[in-house]
């Protein structure tokens, strides 16, 4: 494999299931091969790309199965309640989200389909074999718009601290300029014309098990041990 490949799926993960977490992204991003997220796409619970305990200690398993088994399960479970009837259930995730996003009435559709996305770009914006320095690619990147990896670092944990209650920090992409920038509960850069190439879950149901109300350590050692440089890399545009 590539370095800027995806991690592999497991080996008991099937072809269908496989297709199921690519056509979820649905973006053209490093997980989404060309082709996929056409209409009529299933919304469903994409398989983890690591071990439920690969992440430990910065992340335990017990955060781990409660994040990934309750809050993104239930969010794909209310999305595909919500949707279905509607017009929204013959929609790829991604189009369900820019067609919902700021329309009064359909918050809920909105709030849990960009959960569901924004939770299966997060894990896989984390790796075992995180943290350390980006490829050369994203590296000349992040000195281009930052002037440095730690700066681009300190950037990253003030947008994930600063992020007042629930939300999200993210490298995006914009206009040819990488960015640090927070989203509060749900919201996603996808909508904002941002391209999202990582991001940090800060909702406490992230780190609350392991690190109770220390965000900012938690913070700091997600992107000291685990932030998936390679990934971010592979979302870049071109
Ligand atoms: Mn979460």
């Amino acid at each position: 494999m590539t370095p800027t490949s995806p991690q592999p799926p497991p080996t008991a993960m099937t072809r269908r299931a496989f297709l199921g977490a690519a056509a979820a992204l649905g973006l053209g991003l490093a997980l989404s091969p060309s082709g996929l997220g056409a209409a009529g796409a299933e919304i469903r619970l994409p398989p983890l790309p690591w071990p439920e305990d690969a992440l430990e200690p910065v992340i335990s398993a017990r955060t781990i199965g409660f994040h990934y088994g309750k809050h993104h399960a239930g969010y794909v479970e209310t999305t595909r309640r919500l949707i279905a009837g509607t017009p929204y259930a013959q929609m790829p995730l991604e189009q369900i989200i820019r067609e919902t996003a700021g329309r009064a009435g359909q918050e809920a559709i909105f709030n849990n389909a960009a959960q569901v996305w924004n939770h299966t770009f997060y894990w896989h914006s984390l790796s075992p074999r995180g943290g350390g320095r980006p490829p050369a690619r994203l590296l000349a990147r992040i000195e281009a718009s930052f002037g440095s990896l730690e700066s681009c670092l300190q950037e990253l944990a003030r947008a994930a601290v600063s992020q007042f209650a629930s939300g999200w920090a993210w490298l995006v992409e914009e206009q040819g300029r990488l960015r640090a920038v927070n989203t509060p509960n749900a919201e996603t850069p996808l909508t904002r014309g941002q391209r999202p190439l990582l991001t940090i879950d800060v909702w406490e149901h992230a780190y609350y098990l392991d690190y109770q109300n220390r965000r900012a350590d938690h913070v700091a050692a997600v992107l000291d041990k685990l932030i998936h440089w390679e990934f971010a890399a592979a979302n870049l545009e071109g």
